[in-house]
């Protein structure tokens, strides 16, 4: 049945488009809050294109969110209002009301960091020793093997399956292009979006060391996977190698010459020597580049010196770099040395960068397999995760839209992400009714709405990997 109303709902303020967000009063000028209770006296005007003006002074609760009703029509966002009374809450006995008592609505998660073409292959090559050489040693290994095309598509829909269940509508994955993988992976990728395409909108940005930009043959058959089977992004991983700039100009020049957004794996490292971030912001000023551009990971930009770290936030501001942070890959991976204890959360510097402008998301990046021997694409856990490893809390800010809008943008996608009338009833709704109730618990009772309508899906279970060539769970 088509959901037609939410009532009651907690509305993270900073989720709301700019228009919406101004109707609806900021956090403190509530005039009738009693006893951390809000009331509320003004009736809601049952769907509308637009919130009443009449909301204006009403309904907000201390804590960052907007109480407010939401009206469905057909599966739109056709109204957001602030919550009617109790005596104003009539509803034609055949509409569908979900009263969510104070409970927090969230717009569906954007994931823009991730490896479906990996995911899921730790039952049959785990690391041995977590550390990252490890990761890559044994993914190469389990690629060489196993990495069919059969074998791709099937770990790929199983995450996207978890994904959707979870409440995500958007990913951007990289897939390993190297060698015959190319021919492998880049169909795959194709047929599943095309497959998935009205459930979970999905990208693609090809992944290699930064070395294989200096060689032409390679070059050419990632480029003609992406134009072929690829969402016009070129990427791939840049550490300190002697030909670093020439390498970059190469990835910017082939880029800029197809219309590519560029997607970079930067820095994932210890070493405070890893200062890849700056050559490409400085690659990025002096190409002009004017697509997109995401670095992911930038681990040791958080081990500069306070001036250096400084300039090179600088200089990533200046040259337009959006970050995506993978908090839960990171703690995971970095400082780790048998018998030592980790010193340091493995992060970049995502509050400096934040508060130097630049745009900043967080992600789950690897699931199950040799860099990440956990996780299962739940965008709610890497936004809990993400709160506790990068103290994204008190205030809590606009950080949600790490998760959301943030990561819809440097997709492209201005339909994901947030809330607004006129977008797809696309929403994640939970009982908890601030941030320690809904990021105390893992969240697993929440109601994902997909048009308007109730996700009625399982999780898919890992019995089902069993069939997979060498998986031995
Ligand atoms: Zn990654």
């Amino acid at each position: 049945m088509m959901v037609e109303l939410i009532r009651n709902a907690r509305l993270p303020r900073c989720l709301l488009d700019g228009a919406a967000a101004s109707l609806l009063p900021a956090s403190g000028e509530k005039d009738r809050m009693r006893g951390g209770v809000i009331s509320h006296s003004v009736p809601s005007p049952g769907p509308s294109p637009q919130p009443s003006p009449r909301t204006r002074g009403e309904g907000v609760h201390a804590e960052d969110f907007a109480l407010v009703d939401i009206a469905v029509d057909k599966g739109t966002i056709a109204g957001i209002t602030v919550a009617a009374d109790d005596q104003d809450r009539a509803a034609p006995a055949e509409t569908d009301v979900i009263d969510l008592d104070q409970g927090i609505v969230f717009p569906a998660f954007v994931e823009c960091h991730t490896h479906l073409d990996k995911g899921h292959i730790w039952p049959r090559r785990a690391n041995p020793d977590g550390t990252f050489p490890g990761a890559l040693d044994n993914v190469m290994a389990d690629r060489d093997a196993n990495w069919s095309a059969q074998d791709v598509a099937a770990r790929m829909d199983f995450a996207l399956r978890a994904a959707e269940h979870h409440g995500v509508t958007a990913i951007r994955t990289h897939i390993d292009s190297l060698g015959k993988q190319i021919g492998i992976s880049w169909p795959v990728l194709a047929e599943t979006r095309e497959a998935w395409k009205d459930r979970v909108t999905l990208q693609g940005a090809p992944l290699f060391g930064i070395q294989f930009a200096l060689d032409a043959t390679h070059m050419r058959d990632v480029v003609a996977a992406v134009r072929a089977y690829g969402s016009g992004i070129l990427g791939c991983v840049s550490y300190m190698i002697p030909e670093l700039d020439q390498a970059l100009d190469v990835m910017f020049k082939t880029a800029a010459e197809n219309g590519f957004d560029l997607d970079f794996h930067v820095d994932e490292a210890t070493d405070p020597a890893a200062r890849s971030l700056e050559r490409i912001a400085a690659a990025a000023l002096r190409h002009r580049f004017t697509g997109r551009i995401l670095c992911g990971h930038c681990c040791s930009l958080a081990l500069q010196t306070p001036d250096d770290e400084k300039r090179i936030i600088a200089m990533v501001k200046e040259a337009g770099i959006a970050i995506v942070s993978l908090p839960m890959c990171n703690m995971y991976l970095q400082d780790r040395q048998k018998g030592r204890t980790p010193r340091w959360r493995g992060v970049t510097s995502l509050h400096e960068m934040k508060a130097a402008g630049v745009p900043v998301m967080v992600a789950s990046d690897n699931t199950r397999d040799p860099f990440y021997a956990y996780g299962d694409l739940d965008t709610l856990e890497v936004f809990r995760e993400a709160t506790r490893i990068l103290q994204l809390d008190h205030p809590f800010a606009d950080w949600p839209k790490a998760v959301t809008a943030t990561p819809a943008d440097i997709m492209g996608l201005s339909r994901h992400g947030r809330i607004a009338v006129g977008l797809p009833a696309n929403l994640v709704l939970f009982k908890a009714r601030n941030w320690t109730e809904l990021l105390s618990r893992p969240q697993t009772d929440r109601v994902v709405l997909r048009h308007g309508k109730r996700l009625a899906t399982m999780l898919p279970d890992y019995r089902e990997l069993d069939k997979l060539e060498g998986m031995n769970p």
